[in-house]
């Protein structure tokens, strides 16, 4: 297991974990969804149908190549979660790839997670490449003394990080050796704490329900309260923590499990389950508390009574891992995916070269307006050029011909619904804007 005295397990979130369930919980596992993928919705057949990605053995197993139609989607995937982080009071930073061996040594890394670190030395000095961004987000924090006044300090980082697998176990995107988390490291008081828990709970919704991933369940880890000296963090900050993710889970109303003696040794956690299209179950939040590191690195700040008091630590990812998180959403739509995120929102079509002029017209209209449109001038039939829109899955089709080009409109097809009626420009770029 990770997470013996440092590691959080929202780190390994993007693993395929064959968890044990607790007994409440639905019957399936993720170590079921791996043995039964839908074949035509696997994440790794569609992936390379709309080119989106690829993973060779010459660049190494389990790393992935973003191909430029990936790109788009990461890249709309950060755009949005940047900005609703910096909407709820997150500071985006940045941290390198690698460190000195010295803070991994401080963070306890080195003793216990060494199997699963990269590692590199130049000019006698030993270097790791990150598998955890949490080191990093610590020394920002510590580069000045902190005052109970700017707390709670989040911040928040797309943060790429590696992490030796034996490559059996590699798979697709969902189990893979280099990935980048939606990670956050919150600093705060313990008066703050059930407010914060409160509003990662909201923020997480409204995340996911971006993605149309509306219906989950969480699993509450405590400590077992028969064994307390297990444990690391006071009893106080133990009780109050377990309270504060127990009442904003009963707050949103949030199904869970309570699974005392599941935490690990450093803090209790949350972790959100989400239910895809087929009703499969997909850990992908992990809010967990940290009295470990704090302890560590002396991560302090002055309180109202004039004295140094330990910061509380929460680790937060929300989505998870990125490519995991891809791999569920492009399972989970089948790959089609919401305008917002499809790399091509519009193919335009000309129904003859007759119209390619009016085509491109509209093509350039549409990219002055920040939409990603495609313009398709090929010979084929009209009704060929439909079914390879189709295919790959683009959300909406401009069809231009004759009563188009007269009327300067455009004649819609979107996606699974077939004809939609003329429009104007204008009026396309509307319903490809409309929020999911
Ligand atoms: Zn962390």
């Amino acid at each position: 297991m990770l997470a013996k005295w440092g590691i959080t397990k929202h780190h390994s979130k993007h693993v395929l974990k064959p968890r044990e369930h607790p007994k409440n919980s639905p019957n399936f596992s993720e170590k079921n969804n791996k043995e039964k993928p839908l074949s035509t919705a696997d994440h790794r057949i569609i992936g390379q149908q709309l080119d989106l990605f690829s993973i060779n053995e010459q660049v190494g197993v389990g790393l992935v190549l973003w191909h430029p139609k990936g790109t788009i989607i990461r890249n709309q995937i950060r755009d949005f979660w940047e900005k609703e982080h910096l909407k709820n009071g997150y500071q985006l930073v940045c941290t390198p790839h690698i460190a000195r061996e010295e803070l991994w040594k401080t963070s306890g890394h080195l003793n216990y997670y060494k199997q699963n670190m990269y590692t590199l030395t130049k000019d006698g000095e030993n270097y790791v490449v990150k598998p955890m961004n949490c080191p990093f987000h610590i020394q920002i924090y510590k580069t000045k003394p902190r005052s109970y006044k700017e707390l709670p300090i989040r911040y928040a980082e797309w943060g790429t990080v590696y992490r030796y697998e034996r490559s059996g176990t590699l798979h697709g995107l969902m189990r893979v050796r280099g990935f980048t988390q939606d990670d956050a490291h919150i600093f705060c008081t313990t008066q703050q704490v059930q407010n914060e828990i409160h509003k990662l709970l909201d923020f997480t919704e409204h995340l996911l329900q971006k993605f149309g991933f509306k219906k989950y369940h969480a699993i509450l880890s405590t400590r077992d309260p028969t064994h307390p000296e297990k444990y690391m963090g006071s009893e106080h900050k133990w009780k109050l923590a377990q309270k504060a993710l127990a009442t904003a889970l009963n707050k949103k109303q949030i199904a869970y499990t309570e699974v005392p003696g599941e935490a690990v040794f450093y803090g209790p956690k949350i972790d959100l389950n989400i239910l895809d299209a087929a009703n499969r179950e997909w850990q992908c939040t992990t809010i967990q508390f940290d009295f470990n590191l704090p302890k560590r690195f002396n991560t302090r700040y002055v309180a109202t009574d004039g004295k140094q008091h330990e910061a509380v630590m929460i680790h937060r990812a929300l989505l998870g891992a990125i490519e995991r998180f891809l791999a569920i959403l492009i399972e989970h739509t089948r790959g089609n995916l919401p305008a917002w995120l499809a790399p091509t929102q519009v193919t335009i079509l000309p129904i003859s070269t007759d119209y390619a002029p009016y085509a491109e017209k509209i093509h350039n209209e549409l990219l002055a307006n920040n939409i990603r449109s495609e313009l398709d001038t090929s010979t084929a039939t009209i009704s060929y050029r439909i079914r390879q829109a189709e295919t790959q899955k683009i959300p909406y089709m401009a069809i231009c011909g004759k009563r188009e080009a007269e009327t300067n409109k455009i004649s819609a097809r979107k996606h699974g619904a077939g004809n939609i009626g003329t429009m104007t420009v204008k009026e396309l770029i509307q319903k490809i804007n409309e929020p999911p």
